[in-house]
């Protein structure tokens, strides 16, 4: 039986305790396309941001903790989407830089990363390129007093709120990864999509941006690398985050569900309804294993394990979509009022299948694993 440790309960306290603060504007939050301030301000004042930087650069780990950054998902996502990716964005927008940035650049921004007083954005997706990332047409190139990027990124987390964008591109034969701040000349950010469930999403336009050598993340041609590197270490989160949206809109049915009558006794009590929740139980809970496990893997080796956060994300995300689903149908017509929270959870859920990994690629490459003996 896995459970968390003291240290890993203090850290889901503390967090819960954020996720309180913003509840009651987690609804507005959660539909806006920009910082929302308020809650901007209670994870800033939590310093829970210090938890997906390293310790040398005013983090609180040595070496990142995917355990401790799920727990925390998990516990943010429980009540509002914008808290939850204001805080995975800080680590998955600037893990890159963290790895592989010179010690300058690092000493100038993961500290601002860590206090939330930078944002970090990391452009991978391509207008025609998504899950298939070595097709990337974005161009990086050595030029006399730096380096020259140009392209488009598209459906960018943070884009237009972001301090800097790590972003990748392709050059000669192998790829590259940069630093490029918000401010550099000759990048544009446009608003991005508008999702059912709304998000902080920008359009970057790259032309002929130059911004210093220094400014590389990685080996010239082989930054690929760093990309995997963020994956192997935050994929397991958005399980966490999956997890937590579960576990809420298993709570609200619940609510619903003990208080409301139907034919003399309260819901919970028909054979159909008791079931419907007992099975998101089950789901939750084994969701919430399935991720410690794959988050505690990783914490000792995040590459090695990679395929069993794959597994955690595939099982929780897909959970979630399950027991939101389940939730509504447990709640009737009351189910389906726009504005309500379980509404907000139902549309919050439905991106976690698709970003980070979709689930049909991660089970493509978990079939080629398994073929390959992997299991
Ligand atoms: C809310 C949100 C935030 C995002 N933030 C960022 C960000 O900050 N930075 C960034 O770079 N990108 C970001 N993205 C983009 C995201 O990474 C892509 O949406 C994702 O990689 C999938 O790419 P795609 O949407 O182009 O789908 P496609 O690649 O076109 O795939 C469509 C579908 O085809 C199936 N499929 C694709 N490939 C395979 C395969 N090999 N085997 C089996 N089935 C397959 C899957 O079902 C998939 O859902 C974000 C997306 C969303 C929705």
């Amino acid at each position: 039986m896995f459970d968390l440790s003291p240290h890993h309960r203090k850290i889901q306290e503390l967090a819960r305790a954020v996720a309180a603060q913003v509840e009651d504007i987690a609804d507005e939050a959660d539909s806006f396309v920009r910082v929302h301030p308020g809650v901007a301000a209670a994870l800033r004042d939590s310093g829970l941001t210090r938890y997906v930087v390293p310790a040398a650069y005013g983090g609180e780990d040595e070496i990142l903790d995917p355990l401790s950054i799920a727990v925390v998902r998990e516990a943010l996502m429980y009540s509002s989407a914008h808290l939850d990716s204001l805080f995975g964005m800080q680590g998955v927008g600037s893990y890159s830089l963290a790895v592989g940035g010179a010690e300058e650049l690092k000493r100038d921004w993961l500290p601002r990363v860590a206090r939330l007083e930078a944002i970090a954005g990391l452009a991978l997706t391509e207008p025609d390129v998504g899950s298939d990332l070595r097709g990337v047409t974005t161009t990086v190139e050595s030029r006399p007093g730096g380096v020259r990027v140009n392209g488009r990124k598209s459906f960018i987390t943070n884009g237009g709120a972001a301090d800097f964008y790590c972003v990748l591109g392709r050059e000669g034969e192998g790829y590259s990864m940069v630093l490029v701040p918000a401010d550099a000349p000759g990048l544009t950010v446009r608003p991005g999509a508008d999702l059912i469930a709304p998000h902080i999403l920008g359009e970057l336009h790259f032309d002929d941006v130059h911004v210093p050598e220094g400014n590389r993340l990685g080996v010239p041609g082989k930054a690929f690398s760093l990309m995997l590197q963020t994956l192997a270490v935050f994929r397991v989160t958005v399980a966490g985050s999956a997890v937590g949206l579960a576990q809420a809109a298993l709570d609200v049915a619940l609510r619903h569900a003990t208080t409301r009558e139907q034919f003399g006794r309260p819901l919970i009590g028909l054979g159909a309804v008791s079931q419907n929740l007992a099975l998101s139980w089950v789901e939750v809970e084994s969701a919430r294993a399935v991720t410690y496990r794959a988050a505690s893997l990783a914490r000792r080796d995040p590459l090695g394990h990679l395929d069993y956060s794959s597994i955690a994300k595939v099982s929780a995300t897909e959970a979630a979509g399950r027991v939101v689903d389940r939730s509504m149908q447990a709640m009737g017509r009351f189910g389906l009022v726009r504005g309500s929270k379980i509404e907000r959870l139902y549309r919050n859920a439905r991106p976690l299948r698709v970003y980070e990994g979709a689930t049909e690629v991660l089970l493509d490459s978990l079939a080629r694993r398994l073929a390959k003996g992997a299991s």
